[in-house]
C-alpha cells in the first residue's frame, strides 16, 4: 500500500512520471498552473529512466534512442538536456549469421550477393508473394520480402516478442521497419536522432524542476482514487485505461519483458543493440548500454531483454494491436468520453497504443494545448 503525503488542492493532477505526464506537467506548470503529479513507481521518467551503474548510463527498461522529424518535439526536449549524436545502426543475428538491418542492400548482399539496387529489386520480385489484400503481419511480410527474408528475419523474431503467430497481428506491427534497397543502414530516418547527454533521467529531473509541479513518488492512484480526484477537477492520466475503468468490459492485452542485466569486463558485442531473429533463442536482443554514449570504460553493462506474457501486477510495456483489443479499446474510449469527461487518457497505456518517445511527447504537447485552448504557434 503506498502514502500519499501531499496534500494540495490543485487544478491537475497527473498520473504516471514517464514522457506523456511530464511533458505535460511541465507544459501546464509553464502556463501558471499547479500540478500534482504522481507515479506508482519509486523514480521517474517512466519506461525511459536510466541509472548509472559503473559510470555508464544503463537504461533500465530496454534501450531507447530518440529519433523524431517534429522540430516542436527536437527543440522541446532540448530545452531540458543535450543530445548526442548516436545514430542507430542495426545488427541481427540469424543462425549463426550477423547481418545488418532493418534490410538493405548489405543485408541483401551478404545473403544472395546481389550488389546494386536493380538486382535487388529482381530478387525481391521474384521471391515475393502476391498477396493484394494483406490481412494480417504475415500475408502483408510475405507481400513485401518473400519467404526467405521473412524466415530468417522476421517469423521467430515476432513470435518471441509478441508470443504469437504472425498470422494473428495486424501489419501495422512491422509497418515501423523500413526495407531501403541502397547502402544506407539507418535504422531510422529520421532528422534529429541522438542520447540525451547523461542520460535519461537527467532530462526528466530538469523537466520536472519547476516551481508548480509537486511530484509524489510511490504513489498508486488507484489505492488513493478518492482523495486524488477530490483534490483536482482535471486529470491527465498515463496508466492502462483497461485498469482506470477497472476492467469493466474485460481486459486489454499487453506483453511484458523481463531485463538480465550483468556487468563484464571489455568489449562484449561492439554494438548498442544485436538483435537475435531465432525463435529458439529465448531473448530478442542483447544490449551493451556504453556504446549509446560512446562511454571510454574498461568494463561493460550488458542486458538480455526476455519477451513474456504480461500478469495482473507485473509490468504492461507493449500493447497488442489485434482486431478483439482494437474493438475493446473503442468501447473503453466511448465509456471514457460518457464518464470521464474530466480525464485525458495518453501515452503507450492510456491510448493503448504503440508509441515512440516523439509520439508520446507531441500527444502530450497537443493534449495540453487543446486543455487550455493554445493554439500551435502560441504553444
Ligand atoms: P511510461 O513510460 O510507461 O510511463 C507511464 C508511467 O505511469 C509509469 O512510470 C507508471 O509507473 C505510471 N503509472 C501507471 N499506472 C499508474 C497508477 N495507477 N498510478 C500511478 N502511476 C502509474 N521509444 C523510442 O522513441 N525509441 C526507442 O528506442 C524505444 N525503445 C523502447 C524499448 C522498450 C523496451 C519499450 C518498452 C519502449 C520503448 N520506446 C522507445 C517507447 C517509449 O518507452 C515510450 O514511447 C514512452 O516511454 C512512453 O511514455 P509514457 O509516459 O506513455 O509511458
Amino acid at each position: 500500500m503506498s502514502t500519499l503525503r501531499v496534500k494540495m488542492a490543485v487544478k491537475y493532477l497527473v498520473v504516471g512520471a514517464g514522457l506523456f505526464g511530464s511533458v505535460a506537467a511541465r507544459q501546464l506548470a509553464e502556463r501558471g498552473h499547479s500540478v500534482l503529479m504522481v507515479d506508482r513507481r519509486g523514480h521517474l521518467g517512466g519506461n525511459c529512466y536510466s541509472e548509472k551503474v559503473q559510470g555508464i548510463d544503463v537504461h533500465r527498461y530496454g534501450p531507447h534512442i530518440f529519433h523524431t522529424n517534429n522540430l516542436r518535439v527536437w527543440k522541446f526536449v532540448n530545452q531540458f538536456v543535450e543530445f548526442n549524436n548516436y545514430r542507430h545502426r542495426g545488427v541481427v543475428q540469424s543462425g549463426d549469421r550477423l547481418f545488418s538491418f532493418p534490410i538493405n542492400l548489405q543485408t541483401l548482399h551478404d545473403l544472395w550477393g546481389v550488389r546494386t539496387p536493380a538486382e535487388a529489386q529482381q530478387k525481391l520480385a521474384a521471391q515475393r508473394v502476391v498477396c493484394p489484400d494483406p490481412q494480417n503481419l504475415e500475408e502483408w511480410a510475405l507481400s513485401q520480402v518473400g519467404p526467405e527474408l521473412y524466415e530468417t528475419f522476421i517469423r521467430g523474431y515476432t513470435m518471441k516478442q509478441w508470443g504469437r503467430d504472425p498470422r494473428e497481428l495486424s501489419a501495422a506491427v512491422l509497418r515501423r521497419i523500413p526495407i531501403r534497397l541502397t547502402w544506407d543502414d539507418s535504422y531510422f530516418d529520421d532528422t534529429y536522432q541522438g542520447i540525451p547527454v547523461g542520460g535519461y533521467t537527467r532530462m526528466f529531473e530538469n523537466m520536472l524542476d519547476h516551481p508548480r509541479i509537486e511530484l509524489e513518488l510511490g504513489v498508486d492512484f488507484l489505492e488513493h482514487r478518492q482523495e486524488l480526484e477530490s483534490q483536482a477537477p482535471r486529470i491527465l492520466y498515463s496508466g492502462m485505461i483497461d485498469q482506470f475503468f477497472d476492467f469493466r468490459f474485460g481486459a486489454l492485452e499487453y506483453r511484458s519483458l523481463r531485463f538480465e542485466t550483468e556487468t563484464l569486463a571489455g568489449d562484449y558485442q561492439g554494438a548498442a543493440i544485436v538483435n537475435s531473429a531465432d525463435a529458439q533463442v529465448p531473448y530478442t536482443r542483447i544490449v551493451e548500454h556504453k556504446h549509446f554514449a560512446r562511454t571510454k570504460s574498461d568494463s561493460t553493462v550488458i542486458t538480455r531483454e526476455y519477451p513474456l506474457a504480461y500478469r495482473p501486477g507485473g509490468e504492461a510495456f507493449y500493447p497488442i494491436s489485434t482486431e478483439r483489443n482494437e474493438k475493446l479499446l473503442e468501447r473503453y474510449k466511448t465509456l471514457a468520453a460518457h464518464q470521464a469527461p474530466h480525464v485525458m487518457f495518453g501515452g503507450r497505456l492510456g491510448a493503448y497504443r504503440y508509441f515512440d518517445m516523439h509520439q508520446v511527447i507531441a500527444q502530450a504537447l497537443s493534449c495540453v494545448d487543446r486543455e487550455l485552448g493554445l493554439t500551435r504557434r502560441a504553444a
